[in-house]
């Protein structure tokens, strides 16, 4: 074989390698392009979610992918349980509540990429089908801001190497974030009309709408539904006496004391006035009965201030309902919402009948004693 014929040879090996590879960029250019205009179009922050995490895996064969979000007050957890979107089934989505940007593997705004270390990436995977060689940590980042990050997992120890260009997977996780903080901003939008402007808990919009939720729920699930009413007593005094503003800051006060009562999975809502109601999921009459004793207490025990500190001490009564087992099966949610309303609110009625700073239960066949 003579020397010319050996480097045609040797060179159109190379040729072939470089076209082959050209045309492998060229494909997983195309499929990354797909992948943007797709999570461009995601109409919301569950379908934007369940994109990366599964899509993108199937689409890119990884063997792991996870998504970190920094999300401190709980913010997107709510948003997401309004959806709804079970959070559970999905344990490769991990919330960080604090802005420790170590929990989320990335001090650094910038992605890194290298081989697999359980000590320090273990945490960021929960689904792992298969051992992990090499792994891609890509931070969400907007407005110098982290708020998230992206995080991907190969068995191919060669998939992502430390050194190796990063620049399309910086493009596509500038596309993530802005998608990220869009989807949210839809999401802000959606609750600022299901929000009440004084005390920032949901309005009686999102109540209306939550409760024919929540009761087709109990009945699917065959759960209890308690609805809670609370009326702050003689209220009207206290904006007489200390001023509308401070009967503002005690109606907030009193919308916070309430809320951090509440597991994540109540509803609590301010539903007119000086009145707030609360939906306890998985809850029979018993225990719904101790968690309004539980909130009267904990208002009637807790002083709260008008706006020159001066002290103004409030009580509330409270009136509990259930959802009536064997409800009659013609009739529908809303009527069904209406009745487990109206008997919250005789219950509560009966209570100031009583004299108020206490609770009354509402049984199936009318009222019973407390
Ligand atoms: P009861 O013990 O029977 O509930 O007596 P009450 O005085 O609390 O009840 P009433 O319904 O007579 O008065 C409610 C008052 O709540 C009247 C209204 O001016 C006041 N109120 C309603 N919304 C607001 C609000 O947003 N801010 C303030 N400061 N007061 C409000
Ligand atoms: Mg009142
Ligand atoms: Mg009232």
């Amino acid at each position: 074989m003579d020397d010319g014929n050996y480097n045609s040879r040797g060179l159109q090996r190379q040729l072939r390698l470089l076209v082959d590879e050209a045309r492998r960029n060229e494909d997983k250019l195309q499929r990354l392009q797909a992948l943007e205009l797709l999570l461009l179009g995601a109409e919301s922050l569950s379908e934007l979610v369940q994109m990366l995490l599964y899509r993108y895996r199937e689409d890119f064969g990884l063997d792991a992918v996870s998504l970190v979000l920094l999300d401190p007050n709980y913010e997107i957890r709510r948003f997401l349980e309004d959806e709804p979107f079970e959070l559970a089934r999905h344990p490769d989505l991990i919330f960080k509540s604090d802005g420790d940007a170590a929990s989320a593997d990335s001090t650094s705004l910038f992605p890194r990429l290298g081989a697999f270390d359980a000590r320090q990436h273990a945490h960021l995977f929960n689904i792992v089908q298969t051992e992990l060689c090499s792994v891609a940590l890509l931070p969400l980042v907007r407005q110098g801001r982290l708020i998230g990050c992206l995080n991907l997992g190969s068995r191919d120890s060669r998939r992502f190497v430390n050194g190796s260009g990063t620049d399309l997977l910086e493009r596509l996780t500038a596309i993530i974030s802005i998608c990220l903080e869009n989807t949210l901003n839809v999401e802000r939008l959606k609750h600022t009309g299901l929000t009440d402007a004084l005390t920032a808990i949901n309005n009686r919009r999102f109540f209306d709408q939550r409760i024919c939720e929540e009761i087709e729920r109990a009945r699917r699930h065959r759960q209890a539904l308690a609805c809670l009413f609370i009326d702050i007593d003689y209220f009207k005094k206290i904006n007489d006496s200390h001023g509308h503003q401070s009967g503002d800051k005690v109606l907030r006060n009193t919308a916070a004391l309430l809320n951090e009562q509440m597991r994540r999975s109540d509803i609590l809502a301010r539903y007119g006035g000086e009145e707030f109601a609360i939906l306890l999921c998985n809850t029979d009459m018993e225990a719904a009965e101790e968690i309004a004793e539980r909130l009267r207490l904990t208002i009637y025990a807790t002083p709260l201030t008008g706006v020159n500190h001066e002290e103004i001490p409030i009580t509330v009564s409270i009136g509990v309902a259930s959802l009536i087992p064997q409800q009659d099966p013609a009739m529908d949610i809303e009527q069904q919402a209406d009745q487990l309303v109206a008997r919250a609110d005789k219950a509560l009625y009966e209570a100031k009948k009583a004299g108020r700073n206490r609770v009354r239960l509402v049984g199936d066949g009318g009222l019973t004693a407390e």
